[in-house]
């Protein structure tokens, strides 16, 4: 038997700032607009021009570096990386090299190795047959994303499968989010994230040589771009290959990786201190604007969920994930009070309220009373919860309806104690399926869905599912 082979993934993920200017000049930053309006001699790198760093940029860096638990460099550099191509009119990005703005940190149970500030290249257009010039194919630069400020975020390579990595790199895609400083958005690339990949004999701690995915653009990409490549890695080393160091392409569509080269050295680069520029010292003032400024975030909230109201891990991680549906959350809880578990206002969120809110045509959360009492209602079996959620959809369309009302007017106060009603019409359920009742005396359980079924569409389900399971038994004498 072949040894097993564990994952080792660490992450590099571009985060483009949403500043309102560029990271060295005073052009604008735009998406989509149209080509190369957005520019000026700094950033088209005329010669003699000076950068100015972006201060706006340099407080955005400080705020994610806090959030990943990053420790602050008191003063900062940074370097040329040299490189020829045509997305890079200098043929030099500025970035940081050896002193990274951010440094070592945290987010969740991985470690940030970095995080540094560094100018976006500008996006080549790749025109093909149509952009031929004497019969070759053509590309087009538009210089407008040329020096966006972007946050580079380096992982330990702490992640061990596909999996894990797509859901780290959501959970980090939240918690930027919530700082406001990027838009996130990985289809129009203000979030790219690459991702290094290697195998290992399970147990070693040595690294295995590494390839570099670059670019997936979503989460489900990134997802099955590493399990193709933990796939073909296996595979190469089963069939006794050797892993090269390279970086490769996934294409989604074809499932297919391409190598676009082999991977290159920080020696490749000739990174050297950037001469134009002082270093980056954040004064106190701006330390302190930064810390005061961060939200409570993801991680920190999925905790507390569960610690605090006892939600389990997912369903606190999902809630936590989504601010404004963590703070309605939270505010049915404490309407609910001592009437619900936070678990079973947890469900009823994530759960009937985001189905209802899907199935009907710009609903919005009902105000948070309404579905307060509506939990409540439920929870003290004055209505059943087939009933709950007829109520609840009426709130999704009717935001402020007081609910007592609506469970009268709609007939749906559940049935069941004492008035005889619902036993009869267990009763007469159970005569028109004797074949079914049948069954259920000879010791299939699972017949009794079919009277359950008959009996909750007589009474449109006003009925308890417990109470009806037990009047049936009852009934037949079991
Ligand atoms: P490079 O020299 O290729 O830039 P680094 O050591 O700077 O490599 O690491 C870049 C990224 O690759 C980091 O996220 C790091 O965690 C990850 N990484 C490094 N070595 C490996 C490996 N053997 N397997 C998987 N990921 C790795
Ligand atoms: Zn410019
Ligand atoms: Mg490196």
């Amino acid at each position: 038997m072949p040894e097993e082979l564990e994952a080792v993934i660490g992450l590099e993920i571009h985060v483009q700032l949403a500043t309102r200017t560029k990271m060295f000049c005073g052009c604008e930053l735009s998406f989509g607009d149209e080509p190369n309006v957005h520019t000026c001699p700094i950033c088209l790198a005329h010669p003699g021009v000076l950068p100015v760093p972006n201060e706006e940029a340099v407080r955005y860096a400080l705020k994610i570096g806090m959030a990943l638990g990053c420790e602050i460099a008191p003063r900062s550099i940074f370097h040329r990386k040299n490189y020829f191509y045509p997305d890079n009119p200098k043929a030099y990005q500025i970035s940081q090299y050896d002193i990274p703005i951010c440094g070592e940190g945290k987010l969740g149970d991985i470690r940030i190795t970095r995080a540094h500030l560094e100018e976006d290249a500008a996006k080549t257009i790749h025109v093909g047959e149509s952009g031929r010039i004497h019969g070759s194919a053509a590309s087009l630069v538009d210089f407008n994303r040329g020096g966006t400020p972007l946050v580079e975020i380096v992982t330990e390579p702490d992640l061990r499968g596909a999996a894990e990595a797509a859901e780290w790199a959501r959970l980090l895609r939240e918690t930027v989010r919530q700082l406001g400083v990027s838009d996130v958005n990985m289809e129009e690339g203000s979030l790219r994230v690459d991702a290094n990949v290697s195998v290992r004999p399970a147990g070693s701690t040595e690294l295995g040589v590494k390839t570099e995915l670059k670019n997936m653009n979503s989460f489900r990409f990134l997802q099955r771009g590493i399990e193709a490549e933990l796939e073909r890695q296996r595979e190469l080393i089963g069939a006794e290959g050797t892993v090269e160091q390279e970086t490769l392409h996934f294409d989604p569509a074809s499932g297919d990786l391409t190598s676009l080269r082999s991977k290159e050295e920080a020696h490749d680069y000739r990174y050297f201190p950037e001469p134009d520029l002082v270093a980056i010292a954040p004064t106190e003032a701006m330390l302190q604007e930064a810390r005061d400024s961060l939200p409570e975030l993801p991680a920190a909230r999925t905790a507390r969920y569960e610690a605090e109201l006892g939600l389990d891990e997912a369903q606190a991680r999902l809630l936590a994930g989504d601010p404004d549906q963590a703070a309605y959350f939270e505010a049915v809880v404490a309407a609910v009070g001592e009437a619900a578990e936070p678990r079973v206002v947890a469900n009823w969120v994530t759960g009937d309220l985001t189905a209802a809110l899907r199935a009907a045509d710009d609903a919005e959360r009902p105000a948070v009373q309404p579905l307060a009492d509506l939990i409540g209602a439920v929870a003290s079996k004055q209505v059943s919860h087939a009933g709950g959620k007829q109520v609840l959809a009426i709130l999704v369309a009717d935001g402020d309806a007081d609910v007592a009302a609506v469970i009268e007017r709609e007939g749906l106060a559940q049935m069941g104690g004492d008035d005889g009603e619902l036993a009869g019409i267990v009763a007469a359920a159970i005569e028109a399926d004797p074949a079914a009742a049948e069954q259920i005396r000879s010791g299939n359980g699972k017949a009794i869905g079919a009277i359950v079924g008959a009996v909750m569409r007589e009474t449109k389900g006003r009925a308890d599912g417990g109470e009806v399971n037990r009047l049936i038994r009852e009934q037949l004498g079991l």
